[in-house]
């Protein structure tokens, strides 16, 4: 027999590892739901390859998985006739952690300071195993006809063993030697009741000490009818890896234009969130109850990601290979057949129960949002999902696109929207109040991703979507309140601010627009507004230089004052105009270099106090 080669384990494993090893997570039992939960993935791999038609090592041996206990050794025992590992994946596999998913986990892991209840939510697949074991072994050969016989040994501290055997099936054959206080682990009664729990869906037969324990049922066959609350449920735990119950679930099957049995869960959170970087597609690609895909790239769009469950249909060919899936005509059929039923359902739920949707929505706004940008094609349904406060809703209450449209104004025909970070900076801000005061409801979004959102939208059911601090508005005259500047003087006024800030503005115009403040500055038609600019900038790409509009309220105390020191003292008047419109610009997120602006006024206030001591 060949001799034993030693090795180090990664760093990162070994972090992980002693993470495992020492959590204070109590559920020890989830290590047979990883560990069966790998061997399925294995023989998912083994019938994939046997479509190829290529020789394998063991030819004729069942897809199944077969776990044994032995309470006098102390040992259980998960041995699959899956794709099994060579020297090189035995290496690779159990001895690095590759996949950047499990790194940014570690990360989270370190971050959140609470390991337990992070494991909980995502496996940490082989390596639980450590949880409960002193040594774990594996005996594996690959489904390669010329690979190795082949024994990996590990105590989990700080590095394993391979070495070669003799007479080994094809696949992976754990065996877990437990420590003295899990013994349990050991007996059948335990490991029955553990696989019931979590790995009653698993696509293959699991077989305990030579007896069938899972069902093996398919339930997006079943008709709604025959499946218990209970039943999805545990479907969705299963096949979500998730501990929470789903949020939503929808259970979905036709007959035409294709054949489709389907289910799919919007989870309770939204992983992401919690920074854990971006969730792989979810939702499995099934032909009559054979997984094809687990995470197929391009059969729902992008957005959907946060959706997990299984499509199903039989008219898929069976032998569709993951490459040309992704080009496949009927795929794509598929996946818009689904994206419209699933869009159709949230509708349908948020009106049953707003309340519910309004917990969704804080949670998973960001892939609606993202739909719009990313699905042209159900752009106007996604945005049907948009919540929203206005004008028009107490704080805290939201609106939608569809009820605006409903109280919308004779003769309006757009709808306006700001873009603030919170519901008091708009209401304090400059923009509102012309709006206000001709009855206009403005929406109120408070992301800076809604800029993009809704300047990529353009418009909802036929009505253009208006920022409300453009320039090119055009409101109606209202009767205005207080007395206003002379004709003559606001013309005098405005030729003059022109001439003095054409190095920071395109224009002055006197409006109509203004009731307290005395002046702002309007983002001009087609210029990126100023959260546009910032994400220009995070981007790397320089946002073009904007000149605004300011538009003046001539019947502002401040802009009457400014008009008489025009001629009486122009030297402060142009110091004033210059720091009003420096104000402006700030306020509007149009300065380069808000500091200054600051000092710049200090300076004034100084100047002004002195003058009048
Ligand atoms: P994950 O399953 O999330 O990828 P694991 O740590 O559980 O992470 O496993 C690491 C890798 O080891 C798997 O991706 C797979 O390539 C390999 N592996 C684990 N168990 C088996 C098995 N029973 N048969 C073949 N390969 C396996």
């Amino acid at each position: 027999m060949s001799e034993v080669q030693q090795h180090e384990f990664q760093a990162e494993v070994k972090q992980l590892l002693d993470i495992v090893i020492h959590s204070l997570y109590t559920d020890k039992e989830i290590f047979v739901r990883e560990l069966i939960s790998n061997a399925s993935d294995a023989l998912e791999k083994m019938r994939l390859q046997q479509l190829k038609g290529e020789p394998v090592f063991d030819e004729n041996l069942p897809l199944e998985i077969n776990v044994t206990t032995d309470d006098t050794a102390k040992t259980i025992t998960i041995a699959d006739y899956g794709i099994g590992l060579t020297r090189e994946e035995l290496v690779e596999n159990l001895g690095t952690i590759a996949k950047s998913g499990t790194k940014g986990f570690l990360q989270a892991l370190k971050e959140s300071g609470d390991s337990a209840d992070v494991i909980g939510q995502f496996g940490v697949g082989f390596y639980s195993a450590f949880m409960v074991a002193d040594k774990v072994e594996v005996l594996t050969h690959s489904w390669r006809p010329d690979a190795d016989h082949l024994r990996w040994e590990s105590d989990g501290a700080t590095g394993y063993s391979i070495e070669e055997t003799e007479g080994q099936r094809r696949g992976a054959k754990l065996i877990v030697h437990l420590k003295e206080e899990f013994a349990e682990f050991a007996t059948s009664s335990r490991i029955k009741g553990i696989i019931e729990k979590y790995s009653n869906f698993v696509g293959f037969p699991v077989n305990l000490n030579g007896e069938r324990v899972n069902t093996v049922e398919a339930i997006w066959l079943k008709s709604k009818s025959d499946v218990s609350e209970e039943e999805y449920k545990d479907f969705y735990k299963f096949i979500g890896h998730d501990h929470q119950d789903p949020r939503y679930t929808l259970h979905f099957s036709a007959d035409a234009p294709l054949v489709i049995n389907s289910i799919l869960f919007v989870p309770d959170d939204n992983m992401e969130r919690m920074g854990f970087g971006q969730t792989a597609p979810g939702v499995g690609l099934y032909c009559k109850k054979v997984l094809i895909d687990a995470a197929p790239e391009k059969l729902l769009p992008e957005w959907m990601r946060f959706v997990k469950g299984v499509i199903d249909s039989e008219d898929l060919p069976l032998n569709i290979s993951r490459e040309s899936m992704q080009d496949s005509a009927l795929v794509k059929k598929l996946g818009d057949v689904m994206t419209k039923r699933f869009l159709k359902f949230l509708e349908k739920e948020a009106k049953a129960d707003e309340e519910k949707y309004a917990e969704f929505y804080k949670r998973f706004s960001r892939f609606l949002k993202e739909g719009v940008v990313q699905s042209y094609e159900h752009q106007e349904s996604l945005a049907s999902l948009l919540r929203f406060e206005s004008t028009m809703t107490e704080p805290g209450k939201t609106t939608t696109f569809a009820e605006y449209i409903d109280r919308m104004k004779d003769g309006q025909d757009e709808i306006y929207y700001l873009v603030a970070p919170t519901r008091e900076a708009i209401e304090t801000g400059p923009y509102l109040e012309a709006f206000k005061k001709r009855g206009l409801e403005v929406c109120f979004f408070l992301e800076s991703v809604d800029d993009y959102v809704l300047e990529t939208l353009g418009q909802y059911k036929e009505k253009k979507l208006v920022a409300a601090d453009r320039a090119d508005i055009e409101l109606d005259d209202v009767a205005e309140e207080g007395e206003s500047l002379s004709e003559e003087s606001t013309k005098s006024l405005v030729d003059w601010m022109t001439k003095t800030l054409s190095e920071k503005v395109d224009r002055v115009d006197a409006g109509k627009r203004l009731v307290s403040h005395p002046l702002v500055a309007l983002t001009p038609k087609d210029a990126p507004n100023a959260h546009m600019r910032a994400m220009m900038k995070a981007m790397g790409e320089d946002a073009p230089e904007v000149k605004a509009r300011l538009e003046i309220n001539p019947r502002h105390s401040l802009i009457k004052k400014l008009s008489g020191f025009q001629t009486k003292k122009p030297e402060l008047a142009e110091k004033v105009a210059k720091q009003l419109a420096d104000n402006a610009l700030l306020a509007a997120g149009l300065s380069d270099n808000p500091g200054k602006v600051v000092s710049g006024m200090s300076d004034l206030v100084e100047e002004l106090m002195s003058s009048e001591s």
